[in-house]
């Protein structure tokens, strides 16, 4: 639990609200409504029904979202979505999907997409270390493509899109892991939104897909039931079971930011206002430490940055662990020092990691 002493700044799973946390512990013993654990309910009862139809009313609400659109509950993590994409809607198609790859997530997307159809990258930030996103005036993007794929907020390096990139009338498809419902977003910009829960929406478990009607119907041939995104609209994510207990979860976190926070804009408000503190104590010392991403790419959501050697980072985790700040390791791919600033995380905990970072800076740089 987040208290003053334990602090989750983890990339994911991320840190979970405390007073969702509580609600969780005591419906794993008896939820209120039923007197049964959360964990032995039916996923065919009334009550997960209710808990279903209203993390679904939530997420409309909060994202302001039409109702043209699908929200589906799904499992498999957003890597089975980086493969469920192109088999709708690239599978027996002439038509080219084009896939942004601005780092280490979205470049796994056309990997699976080129098992199903042509897939181009129009943008690679390989050789510059995923350090910055593209400009508009750099994308080749073409008016027939089946569809174009990029990542929101690139969880690893710590770069989050300012804007959507795209042309109208090219379907946009947008990974979202790691920033749905850390603010704002135009719903109708998209054709499919896909977001798992484990970075900012609950547990590890389930993936939201928020899916534009028209786009879901144009899916080809045939398809294996649970891989056809038409199978879970018409089944109301109730094909067959559903994580009943991330859903449950995911439920409680939506209420949580409704409720207690007051909606994405209020949440906008307080990530903006943590990210400012956190960069504010990295760039104070910029001999000693280096954030990853380039200014105007940062990522309000994760920071990834430096020390000047691995021995001063080992140095960092120790002595942050003690202090009880944790998660702070960055993704096995690039190493370094990662700060995840999801929702949960609060504005007191992200101020007790910046005056941290400055005494630690103060000690040892
Ligand atoms: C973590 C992450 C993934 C991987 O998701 P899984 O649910 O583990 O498959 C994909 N995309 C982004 C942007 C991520 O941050």
């Amino acid at each position: 639990m987040q208290t003053s002493t334990q602090m989750n700044f983890s990339g994911g799973p991320g840190a979970l609200p405390a007073p969702v946390l509580r609600q969780t512990r005591d419906a794993i013993e008896a939820l209120p409504e039923t007197g049964l654990s959360v964990l032995g309910m039916s996923h065919r009862s009334a009550w997960f029904r209710a808990v279903l139809d209203e993390a679904e009313h939530n997420l409309r609400e909060l994202l302001d979202i039409p109702r043209h659109y699908h929200v589906l509950f799904m499992q498999g993590g957003s890597s089975l979505q980086f493969s469920m994409l192109p088999m709708n809607f690239l599978r027996g198609t002439k038509q080219r999907a084009e896939y942004i790859v601005s780092g280490y997530w979205s470049a796994k997307a056309p990997v699976e997409a080129r098992h199903e159809g042509h897939a181009s990258v129009i943008w690679d930030g390989y050789d510059e270390r995923y350090t910055r996103l593209p400009q508009a005036d750099e994308l080749r993007l073409s008016e027939d493509a089946a569809y174009l794929h990029y990542v929101s907020n690139e969880t690893v390096e710590g770069l989050e899109f300012a804007e959507a990139p795209g042309l109208p009338g090219v379907p946009l498809v947008c990974d979202m892991s790691s920033n749905l419902l850390a603010g704002p977003i135009d719903v109708e910009r998209y054709a499919l939104i896909y977001a798992h829960a484990q970075k900012n929406l609950g547990p590890s478990g389930v993936t939201v897909v928020i899916l534009r009607d028209d786009f879901a119907r144009r899916a080809r041939g045939s398809l294996p039931t649970m891989l056809d995104y038409r199978t879970h609209i018409d089944t109301r994510s109730l094909y067959n079971t559903p994580p009943v207990f991330a859903i449950y979860v995911l439920m409680l976190v939506t209420r949580w930011l409704r409720g207690e926070i007051g909606g994405v804009a209020a949440m906008a408000e307080i990530n903006r206002a943590k990210a400012r503190a956190v960069y504010g104590a990295l760039d104070a010392y910029p001999g000693f430490y280096r954030v990853h991403a380039e200014r105007s790419c940062r990522s309000t959501m994760n920071i990834a940055f430096r020390l000047p050697d691995t021995v001063t980072e080992t140095l960092f985790l120790e002595a942050a662990q003690r202090d009880g700040l944790h998660g702070l390791e960055g993704h096995r791919s690039i190493g370094g020092l990662r700060a995840s600033l999801y929702n949960a995380v609060t504005l007191d905990a992200a101020a007790t990691l910046t005056q941290w970072l400055t005494d630690f800076a103060r000690r040892y740089g």
